[in-house]
């Protein structure tokens, strides 16, 4: 049996990567580790625990505390660590960048440590390719390029990739990264731009899209990107870091038309609000070194929006339960009650 400690793993994309081990690898045992934060969900992985009761365990925790995360390695015995914890709302980080700090910077040491003493055979950190920053002109990101966060999260996002590194040169530690471009599918929390947008054209409220909605990001389907960390756990060279994504662009106002038209819903549900602090303009990532590893997305960002919508349209039971809850209430109320009034 190979095991797996996934910190992070009641999130969106480390739920669905758990799902793809569990599923398609039968020699696997897997721990999650998590916060449960607003973000994590036990419900992202109750299917998995009644399907691999016996493979699977949840572990509450914050990989902040080196007291439990020592408790999470020395009862695991994690030979693969694939590190998707973090907070991750770009929104939340320029309201409040304290958690970000401390969880995507201070949590990465903790978890890197804890590694280093434990000793694996790799540890895999989730990045973004949003630690580039603004792209220029029509270029794209490659992983050697520099860093230029521009947001409290990114720049978190980017001390941790940078630690991740430092660990790799300094003491050996047998790492890589992945960098992802922006993901979408089933449990994504509904504060993000698709789920956000499909769950408001559901209920037939309007859209809140920022500015002209002329900012370009690659949607890539949660499924590819998690193919593609298993892939460079099995292939990737330790020390090494690959962008994934689909190497294509959809601007944010094409991705609503998308939605809506999917959903058959009206054009005249998006409503333009004043653009986001600091906004990049543009992402977009050269993907050649995860070609060269042998994968490739499944989905193009069209489609895998239109997949996205559609399993918010047949999963109610999903998302209504935290769009009626106080979190998600008190959070949308700040955020857009008075733009969209
Ligand atoms: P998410 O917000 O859905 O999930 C994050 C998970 O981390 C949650 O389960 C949460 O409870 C947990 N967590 C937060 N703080 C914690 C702490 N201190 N200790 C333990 N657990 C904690 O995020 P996601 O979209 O699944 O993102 C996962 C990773 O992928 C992140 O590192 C993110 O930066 C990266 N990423 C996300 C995207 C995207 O589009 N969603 C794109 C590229 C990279």
């Amino acid at each position: 049996m190979t095991r797996y400690l996934i910190p992070g793993g009641a999130g969106f994309i480390g739920s669905n990567f758990i799902r793809l081990l569990l599923t398609g690898y039968p020699d696997t045992t897997v721990v999650a580790y998590d916060k449960l934060t607003y973000a994590g969900r036990r419900e992202n992985l109750q299917d998995v625990a009644r399907r691999f009761g016996d493979r699977f365990r949840l572990m509450e925790g914050d990989i902040c505390d080196a007291e439990r995360v020592t408790a999470a390695f020395a009862r695991t015995q994690p030979e693969y660590v694939v590190n998707f914890a973090a907070e991750t709302h770009v929104d939340r980080s320029i309201a409040d960048p304290r958690p970000f700090v401390h969880t995507d910077v201070l949590g990465t040491f903790t978890l890197l440590q804890a590694a280093l003493e434990h000793g694996v055979a790799r540890f895999h950190q989730i990045g973004t390719d949003e630690v580039y920053g603004h792209i220029q002109g029509d270029a794209h990101s490659r992983e050697d390029d520099p860093l230029a966060p521009r947001s409290p999260y990114s720049a978190s996002k980017a001390g941790g990739d940078l630690l991740v590194q430092a660990y790799h040169h300094t003491y050996g530690l047998p790492i890589t990264i992945s960098r992802g471009a922006n993901c979408v599918g089933p449990n994504q929390y509904p504060e993000k731009a698709v789920p956000l947008f499909a769950t408001n054209a559901l209920l037939d409220l309007p859209l809140p899209l920022y500015g002209d909605g002329r900012q370009k990001r690659d949607y890539q389907f949660v499924l590819d990107h998690c193919a593609g960390v298993k892939l460079i756990l099995e292939r990737g060279r330790a020390g090494e870091t690959y962008n994934i994504g689909t190497g294509t662009e959809l601007t944010n106002l094409e991705m609503a038309h998308i939605l809506l038209d999917e959903l058959g819903k009206p054009r005249s549900l998006i409503r333009h609000i004043e653009d986001r602090q600091g906004h990049d303009r543009r992402y977009g990532l050269d993907i050649s070194r995860m070609l060269q590893l042998g994968w490739s997305p499944a989905f193009s960002c069209e489609e895998s929006v239109r997949r996205t919508v559609r399993w918010y349209a047949d999963n109610r039971w999903w998302w209504e339960p935290i769009r009626g809850g106080d979190e998600f209430a008190e959070y949308y109320s700040q955020k857009y009650r008075r733009v969209l009034a």
